[in-house]
């Protein structure tokens, strides 16, 4: 037995996609990018879907966007990968970490502690797919006049108080990585419900032209363009966009099929004392872009022991969701201490968690996890 720890959910339908967007010679930002925008906007339940090349770039523009220059701050959890906290970086401001509750998401009260009057924006992420507490966040965002900015790189198709993420807020950014739940090799979205933003994330997409391709193809005069401002190449292509819109068909299924497996570990685990599972709170819906489980100090074996004696039996694992500031990039950073985060990071493992994963592969990893867990 040899089982990931995720794989994307592809097959001929995909590929078909792809295939006949490359026929009609229509490669970038053309008429697929703008079909799977409209459907991406649909199915989060917001006006405007903007395809940028990944979410890195997504969330880059959205600082943009959002007004953040050098000398802001803004505040985001250190537990998170390296590109929430980078992207503060690529517009000069500086991030500013809290810590996170034991969902691996921002802690509320931290974050009030570290508002100071340099402080532009709040960068929460739903950390593998968990929502966090959007509604607070909003409200704190209002009070003390700041921008709300959301991570959900992880987080297509995961809902919060019955909407999808998505449409709650303004600046939304998701990724189409492998690593998530949908997938369009690289690739990733801006949702929003402001014209203005959605225009003006298009422009800085595309070297800032203010006529686009689509506009000038179809046009009977000639158009010459203009640059309004120095954009960037952050276009998604068609080929990538084809395979986007057939994801997006599958999601609710996918999320729907990673949750019975989620339930199973669930169930599967639920007397082991020793283990913190994930947990849903009311109003909360995850995808479960990652299945992580917290090992207490009560367990006989500690994490990286036993993410070896699962490899060894086949079973590949991953450690828990990482610490920016305690990354060499961030050494300017290293006199912060986030004791939440640092635990949180060095004991936790990521199970496998994939669609669709076989039956006897998800016994297998539930026999074995509780074996070298004393059970
Ligand atoms: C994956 C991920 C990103 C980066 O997404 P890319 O599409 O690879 O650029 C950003 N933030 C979080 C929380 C992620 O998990």
């Amino acid at each position: 037995m040899k089982i990931p720890v995720a794989k994307p959910y592809l097959d001929s339908q995909e590929a078909q996609y792809a295939y006949d967007t490359i026929l009609t010679g229509w490669v970038t930002q053309g008429p697929k990018v703008a079909e799977f925008e409209e459907k991406f906007a649909a199915y989060t339940g917001t006006k405007y879907a903007v395809a940028v090349s990944n979410c890195t770039t997504a969330l880059h523009l959205a600082m943009i966007v959002a007004g953040v220059q050098a000398g802001d701050e803004v505040i985001c959890p250190s537990l998170s990968y390296i590109a929430t906290a980078n992207c503060i970086r690529y517009v000069g401001a500086k991030a500013v970490f809290a810590e996170v509750n034991t969902e691996y998401n921002l802690d509320i009260e931290d974050v009030k502690r570290k508002i100071t009057p340099q402080t532009k924006a709040i960068l929460i992420v739903h950390q593998i797919g968990m929502p966090a507490d959007i509604d607070e966040f909003q409200a704190l965002c209002k009070e003390k006049n700041l921008v709300l900015i959301e991570d959900a790189a992880c987080a297509a198709g995961s809902a919060y108080k019955g909407k999808k993420i998505g449409s709650h807020s303004d600046l939304v950014c998701f990724s189409f990585h492998p690593r998530k739940v949908i997938t369009t090799g690289d690739g990733g979205m801006i949702t929003t419900s402001k014209e203005d933003y959605a225009q003006r994330l298009k422009l800085l997409r595309q070297h800032g032209m203010a006529i686009n391709d689509r506009v000038r193809h179809e046009s009977n005069k000639v158009l010459i363009t203009d640059h309004l401002e120095v954009g960037y190449n952050y276009r998604m292509t068609d080929i990538q966009a084809a395979v986007g819109i057939k994801q997006l068909e599958k999601l609710d299924w996918i999320v729907a099929e990673r949750r019975k497996i989620a339930f199973q570990y669930h169930e599967a685990f639920a007397d082991i004392d020793c283990l913190r599972l994930p947990y849903e709170r009311e109003g909360y819906f995850s995808n479960y872009q990652s299945y992580s489980v917290y090992l207490k100090e009560n367990c006989p074996i500690n994490r990286d022991e036993l993410m070896q004696k699962l490899l060894d039996v086949g079973i590949a694992t991953r450690s828990g969701v990482m610490t920016a500031h305690r990354e060499t990039a961030y050494k300017g950073y290293s006199d912060i201490i986030l004791p939440v985060s640092e635990d949180l990071c060095d004991r936790s493992i990521i199970l496998p968690l994939y669609v669709p994963m076989p039956q006897e592969e998800i016994s297998y990893v539930i026999e074995h996890f509780r074996k070298f867990l004393g059970k």
